[in-house]
């Protein structure tokens, strides 16, 4: 039994309409490192989640008027209950989805960092005063709220994917609908407890949880009282709900696949450039779209870096990441192994040689040995697809024109990561790379302040920062004649 301070926060009722309710079905939520069943949580079908997209649309117009303010200390309040539950919040979402617990707790904070981020952007929604074109002409251009926003959220930041939408959403003055992965329904019914508690009005947070993604998915995309969609996924899932949407011309944003590149140049710090591998490879067992998934290292380094990164790689405690030192926690299901193990035997099988790991984990269940692979080429399958495990694959290079071609082949572009130390290298490769953001000398660049978001076949749209508003307003040209 999950031990929490506060029992209450593990919700598995379905949220709709400011109410809580089981519905007819419910479906098992199990915990990935022990196959424990954690609960049975409400099953809901298309008609309770037009019940919810209806509630949300009710909502909106009180939610609309209130003003920036009045929205921001709700939120304000949201973000305060988030962070004084982050331990209760980490324990159920590290119950659910498996990352360690420290791992799970700074996503919960990291979450909370969005809606404190956007509880204080709330009252910063400015139009324009645009002067007129004729002499008797004022021009005003306002933001106003898109209106009810539909959510579909992946499993691996359970807590954290619908924070930086639902943020946003709020602050402007939209309502809500989301609709968390299967496999982690419980993080998200425990941020709204929390939005409950702190004031969320009724109908303007909903959450959704249910077995079929596609039925309700499409019902979110078709219904034409939701004005938006906002999804993190896969790619090929963005482009389902892309043509769902059609008819309706729905406004997206899209968070989808990467294939991230990490490229060590020969006049890096090697060392550092390991521990920057560590963590963008590594973090999550390497189940996150900004991973590195494909590690280029120029010849002169190339011993070196893959000496020292197999030494770190095989140090890992893995184990459930309830465990105090847990660094890798077990993949989410069985489909995930044997998708890593199948990117392991093509490029074995294609010449790569396994450095260390390579195979499941000596603990079985959903553990994986964290794995580092040498002398990898562009045929090989993780070269063009993302693998989601604990999987470093090595590629050696010669020159930056070589690399910067090897990292922009590939039709995503969501983020890229170099290590390098020349200036002037830094700047160009900084502005070849076809992705939406790139880390230097740093594995981690995930943060509240700067805008997330990927080009190409990795989305549209952008998460997060100033720009992060944008997503969810529409623009109102307003012009006064006869002045
Ligand atoms: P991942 O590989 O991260 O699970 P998916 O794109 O498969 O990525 O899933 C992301 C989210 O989209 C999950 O909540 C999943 O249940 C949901 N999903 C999967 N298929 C569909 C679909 N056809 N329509 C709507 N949502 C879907």
């Amino acid at each position: 039994m999950l031990e929490l301070n506060d029992t209450s926060l593990l919700e598995t009722r379905a949220y709709v309409g400011g109410e809580w309710t089981m519905g007819k079905e419910t479906f098992p939520v199990h915990n990935p490192s022990t196959g424990e069943l954690i609960a049975n949580v409400a099953d809901l079908g298309v008609a309770e989640t037009k019940h919810a997209i209806d509630s949300a649309y009710l909502a909106k117009k009180d939610w609309a008027l209130q003003t920036g303010k009045e929205r921001s200390a709700v939120l304000r309040r949201w973000f305060e209950l988030l962070v004084k539950n982050a331990d209760d919040l980490a324990r159920i979402l590290t119950a659910e989805m498996g990352k360690p617990l420290s791992e799970a707790r700074g996503e919960i904070l990291y979450g909370a960092s969005f809606i404190e981020w956007f509880a204080e952007e709330a009252k910063r929604i400015y139009g324009d005063v645009i002067p007129g074109h004729q002499r008797d002409k004022r021009i005003v251009v306002i933001k106003q709220p898109i209106g009810v926003v539909g959510s579909i959220t992946p499993w691996n930041f359970p807590n954290a994917m619908i924070a930086r939408k639902v943020g946003p959403a709020l602050a402007v003055g939209c309502t809500f609908v989301a609709r968390p992965a299967e496999f982690t329904p419980l993080s998200a019914l425990a941020m709204a407890v929390l939005a409950e508690r702190a004031g969320v009005p009724a109908g303007v947070f909903n959450v959704v949880p249910s077995s079929d993604a596609a039925r309700i998915g499409k019902e979110i995309c078709a219904n034409p009282k939701v004005s938006k969609i906002t999804f993190t996924g896969s790619t090929r899932v963005g482009q389902i709900l892309m043509e769902q949407c059609a008819p309706t011309i729905k406004k997206m944003s899209l968070e989808l696949g990467g294939n991230a590149p990490f490229i060590v140049f020969d006049d890096a710090d090697v060392v550092a450039a390991v521990e920057g591998a560590v963590i963008a490879k590594f973090r999550n067992a390497g189940q996150t779209c900004v991973c590195a998934n494909r590690i280029y290292v120029q010849s002169a380094v190339y011993d070196e870096f893959s000496q020292k990164l197999a030494a770190r790689v095989a140090g890992f405690a893995v184990g459930d990441g309830l465990t105090e030192g847990i660094v890798i926690g077990p993949m989410i299901n069985e489909a995930a192994l044997s998708k890593t193990e199948a990117h392991i035997a093509d490029a074995a099988a294609k010449g790569a040689s396994i450095v260390t790991g390579g195979k499941r984990h000596e603990l079985g269940g959903n553990f994986f040995a964290p794995t580092v692979l040498a002398g990898m080429t562009s045929e090989m399958l993780v070269a063009n697809e993302e693998t989601f495990g604990p999987v470093a694959p090595l590629f050696r290079f010669e020159t930056e024109d070589e690399v910067v071609e090897l990292a922009n082949e590939s039709e995503f572009g969501l983020a890229g990561y170099f290590f390098a130390n020349d200036i002037r290298r830094i700047w160009r490769v900084a502005e070849q790379l076809e992705v939406g953001m790139v880390g230097i000398n740093t594995g981690l660049i995930s943060t509240e302040v700067a805008p997330f978001g990927g080009v190409k076949q990795s989305g549209l749209g952008r998460e997060g920062s100033k720009y992060g508003t944008e997503d969810y307003l529409e623009i109102k040209y307003i012009c006064f004649g006869g002045v």
